[in-house]
């Protein structure tokens, strides 16, 4: 039993989905994959939910150009019995997103209802194609509807799964499909709130759809396709010498996730780790790589490093207005920033003050009102966090004293432990993240060397 999820770029367009079919082709056994829209799709969506709120018109001609580009990939299917009944369901999908710019031109803006409907339109075609490609190979496939097995809370565009409807839907429409030897592929990112209506799990949640679907079936792999090698010890854009690393701990990996590395979304680790399920990061583009491996059977990687970074994030500073127990103060603090769904990347506790690092968007003004009878609140902008996790962190003492004495002649605003052995976090201005993520991971590199000869940061 295996779970395959496919990323944008993984079905960008019809040579990708070729590739995708290769692999899925290319593995036995039940399988089920979860794909993205098609790279881009969901960006543009946004864009033209934003524009019809104005100017319907140029929403709409921007809807036939995506439209298009489906239909062109639709165009690659080598069976030419299969073309109309695809190209139906594809324009199906397409003027359900029409109605929705209509409703987003009459109601003036994009509420978050209406935004769900309309990106949702991308994994839906997605999926749709994917499904076409597959039995256009002669691979017996069940396409099915996220939104009928994928059960959420209401809370539009950061929708919360509903663990146990969820997986009784799994049980009653994928694993019937699977035992009759189909290949199930749904959309990912996509389900459906208790009235029904269309919900999303957040950006890049097609990697949390896929560990959802992998948690229910209790897989023995989900496999993530993406369009680098794995997971590596930092962005490559930032560090020219990052390496793949071949495995990584759950803990870790959620570490990573959380505080920035792109791969994988955050969410993507909890459903796979509490039931032992590996997760194998790998490329699509080049599927005889052997990928990063994430599981709980500990680092078997000569020991990794790795450092990850998230920039534009937001300090909060709440600061105890009466007098309280400690532990009331931060519990009622978290409390209302749970409340307010602001979403805590890192903080640090204080006798009297809270501080936390936090996205930007959050509504300050709801958060100041929840927290005025004990506390007064405070919010900079232009903070990044840097996080440096991994096993020889944990091991090897040297390089925790190393990358310390990186920060010696640096602002630091806050420091922590955000879990994993001797994994830390910082966070620092943002204009500095870059230099310090190579510095970071430079002096991890340089292990060998003794402490004093790494060079500190004049
Ligand atoms: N298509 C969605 C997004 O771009 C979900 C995903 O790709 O995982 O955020
Ligand atoms: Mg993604």
């Amino acid at each position: 039993m295996r779970v395959l999820k496919f990323g944008g770029t993984s079905v960008a367009d019809a040579a990708a989905i070729e590739r995708l079919v290769a692999i899925v082709t290319g593995r036995g056994g039940p399988r089920t994959v979860v794909v993205s829209a098609l790279s881009g799709v969901t960006d543009r969506l946004i864009d033209t939910g934003v524009v019809a709120a104005g100017d319907l018109a140029s929403a709409q001609a921007t809807l036939a150009e995506i439209m298009t580009r489906h239909a062109e990939v639709a165009g690659a299917l080598g069976s030419p019995a299969a073309r109309p009944m695809v190209d139906a369901m594809l324009r199906g999908i397409g003027r359900g997103a029409e109605r929705t710019l209509e409703d987003i031109a009459a109601a003036g803006s994009v509420t978050p209802a209406l935004f769900d409907k309309l990106v949702a339109c991308g994994e839906l075609w997605s999926s749709r194609l994917v499904a076409a490609f597959l039995t256009d190979a002669g691979v017996p496939v069940q396409w099915i509807d996220a939104r009928h097995v994928v059960h959420t809370d209401d809370r539009h565009r950061h929708a919360a799964p509903d663990l146990a409807a969820t997986e009784r839907a799994v049980q009653r429409l994928v694993r019937p499909a699977l035992a009759l030897d189909r290949v199930v592929v749904l959309g990912g990112f996509i389900g459906a709130g208790p009235g029904g209506a269309t919900t999303t799990l957040g950006r890049g949640g097609s990697d949390y759809s896929a560990a959802l679907m992998g948690a229910c079936l209790l897989a023995d792999e989900i496999e993530i396709w993406t369009d680098v090698d794995g997971v590596m010890s930092a962005d490559p854009r930032i560090v020219a010498r990052a390496r793949v690393l071949s495995t990584l701990s759950y803990e870790d990996a959620a570490t990573l996730a959380t505080f920035g590395a792109k791969v994988l979304h955050p969410k993507t680790i909890e459903p796979a780790a509490s039931n032992g399920i590996p997760v194998r990061v790998l490329n699509s583009r080049r599927p005889l790589e052997p990928g990063t491996l994430i599981d709980g059977s500990g680092p078997s990687d000569a020991g990794y490093a790795a450092v990850a970074s998230r920039a534009g994030l937001c300090l909060i500073e709440m600061t105890a207005t009466m007098p309280h127990t400690d532990r009331a103060f931060t519990a009622k603090a978290l409390q209302a920033l749970a409340d307010a769904h602001v979403t805590v990347v890192v903080g640090e506790v204080h006798k009297d003050r809270l501080v936390v690092a936090v996205d930007h968007g959050f509504d300050l003004e709801a958060l100041r009102a929840k927290v005025a009878t004990f506390a007064e609140v405070r919010a900079r902008t232009g903070f990044s966090a840097v996080c440096a996790v991994g096993d020889r962190l944990a091991n090897n003492p040297r390089l925790v004293t190393a990358a310390l004495a990186l920060l010696h002649d640096r602002t630091v605003h806050l420091m922590a432990r955000p879990g994993g052995a001797s994994a830390f976090a910082v966070v620092v201005d943002d204009f500095d993240v870059h230099r310090l993520v190579a510095q970071l991971h430079d002096s991890f590199d340089a292990a060998d060397a003794p402490v004093v000869r790494v060079k500190v940061a004049s």
